[in-house]
């Protein structure tokens, strides 16, 4: 059965992981995962879990906003430090130790615990496994997301012509989606023309478009805290012959790592159907970035679809797929779609024409 979603779903499913890892209270400190575990968006609050609990501490700012959007999880407002409060917490909770994730928790937050004389184990964060996998609540948010995108980006389409800077097709591009509702672009977007198209991240520049350039537009926007991330490359004028074969290269090597994706299948073979491609047609050393990434209520999170990933897709998962290929002193190409595993294949998200 598919999970709806809700804090509820997502606790219940962090407690079965945390008693298969023996995980008998666990200390959540990165903010997205706070945001997916009890709906609290506000920028200073941990959640403390255990099997029968689930505490959002946080401080005076924010005691409304946790009640309103937190309402299933207790809450605790700091008086002193939160140090102080999350050790007194878990004494009120007979708790002698923490697992903590240590990507997330500065090694002089976890010296302070201990000299409060609280036990503190880090563990396999099991909330980035979780969190791969999304429930039907947070692919209506990236569906969302990635709406105001692809609509912003055809109204964006008719002004990439010669003349225009690539700062003022980039604000327009962002004025453009936060009038539809994200509240922030996904990134600093990138409009790389000419040869700036060389560097897969390139800043936005003065440059003015001229006729027979390719430009790469890499953007995203937001929706309910989730992301989207799209790149399009497209001329400014009509495309040369050897602009035409590149692009469709790209094209040709997305197409064939977004049919690779599959639950069951290997992240790195993922990556590999889309670099086979490009490296059989001689352009291998001028893809030097990973295929593609998870995406959520980050831009880049779990999976990664490159070589050294040991990842496997299983259904819920969000993937970009974003082969590209960067020549100095002629320009680059990337094509980015987000693609969803589902329980027989995969289902594409994003729907913009893919064409020059
Ligand atoms: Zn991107
Ligand atoms: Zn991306």
């Amino acid at each position: 059965m598919k999970e709806r979603g809700g804090q509820s779903t997502r606790l219940a499913r962090l407690r079965r992981l945390m008693r298969e890892r023996r995980i008998s209270a666990l200390l959540v400190t990165q903010r997205e995962h706070v945001r997916y575990l009890s709906g609290f968006t506000g920028s200073s609050g941990w959640v403390l879990v255990t099997p029968a609990r689930c505490v959002l501490v946080t401080d005076f700012r924010y005691q409304l906003q946790a009640k309103r959007e937190a309402p299933a999880t207790s809450l605790v407002i700091q008086k002193k430090d939160i140090i102080t409060t999350v050790r007194e917490t878990a004494r009120t909770l007979g708790l002698r130790s923490l697992c903590f994730d240590e990507a997330s928790l500065t090694a002089d937050r976890i010296n302070a615990f201990r000299k409060q004389g609280l036990g503190m184990k880090d563990v396999k964060d099991p909330l980035t496994d979780l969190r791969q996998r999304k429930d039907a609540e947070e692919l209506g948010a990236i569906r969302l997301a990635v709406k105001r995108a692809e609509t912003s980006f055809l109204e964006l389409r008719p002004h990439i012509r010669p003349g225009v800077t690539e700062r003022e097709l980039a604000l327009r591009l962002e004025w453009l989606m936060r009038e539809k509702g994200a509240k922030r672009a996904a990134f600093d977007i990138i409009v790389a023309s000419g040869g700036n198209g060389a560097m897969p991240h390139a800043s936005v520049s003065n440059r003015r478009l001229r006729s027979g350039d390719l430009v790469t537009i890499d953007f995203g926007a937001e929706a309910k805290g989730y992301y989207c991330d799209i790149t399009r490359t497209v001329c400014a004028g009509k495309p040369s012959a050897r602009q035409r074969e590149i692009h469709g290269l790209v094209l040709r090597a997305q197409q064939q790592a977004i049919e690779r994706v599959a639950p069951g299948v290997a992240c790195a073979d993922a990556d590999k159907a889309a670099r086979d491609i490009i490296a059989a047609a001689g352009h291998g050393g001028e893809f030097g970035h990973a295929t593609g990434h998870g995406i959520g209520l980050m831009v880049h999170e779990a999976p990664s679809l490159s070589a050294l990933s040991k990842a496997t897709l299983a259904p819920g998962m969000v993937v970009t797929v974003e082969p590209g290929v960067y020549i100095p002193g002629w320009g680059g190409v990337r094509i980015e779609d987000m693609v969803l595993v589902t329980e027989r294949g995969r289902k594409l998200l994003t729907s913009l024409p893919r064409g020059l």
